[in-house]
């Protein structure tokens, strides 16, 4: 087993990215959805009004939807990227949660929001 560090350095520049990474997921949510005042990382999408008739309600519908898997996804990335951001806060930042030991950098810089090794390089062998 290798026993690697990340160093402040790397992990400045990992927090850069993923602060970056959550104002862009934050300003894509808010471009159709309302954060929730009540809970943190929350956000309702708003229903759509492009007029009264009826193929324009049929097209409320469609984007309300598509709206809804996509605030469903963001959400997800916006979860990750903070759970990321307080790691690095906790100093527990890169750890596999699989086996424990630190993630390659060279992952890191690609995929800041990974949870465990690369598939194959993981002793405890996930997919
Ligand atoms: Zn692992």
């Amino acid at each position: 087993m290798t026993t690697q560090t990340l160093t402040n350095e790397f992990l400045e520049k990992i927090k850069a990215k993923l602060e970056e990474r959550k104002t862009a997921v934050e300003e894509q949510l808010e471009s159709f959805a309302k954060s929730d005042p009540h809970q943190q990382g929350n956000y309702n999408s708003e229903f759509p009004q492009f007029g009264d008739k009826e193929d324009e309600n049929a097209s409320e519908v469609a984007v309300f939807e598509s709206n809804l898997s996509l605030e469903e996804t963001l959400e997800q990335s916006l979860e990750m990227i903070n759970r990321s951001l307080k790691k690095i806060a906790d100093g527990n930042y890169g750890k596999c949660e699989k086996c424990g030991q630190v993630i390659e950098p060279e992952r890191l810089e690609i995929m800041p929001t990974a949870t465990k090794c690369a598939p194959g390089a993981c002793k405890m062998n996930h997919a």
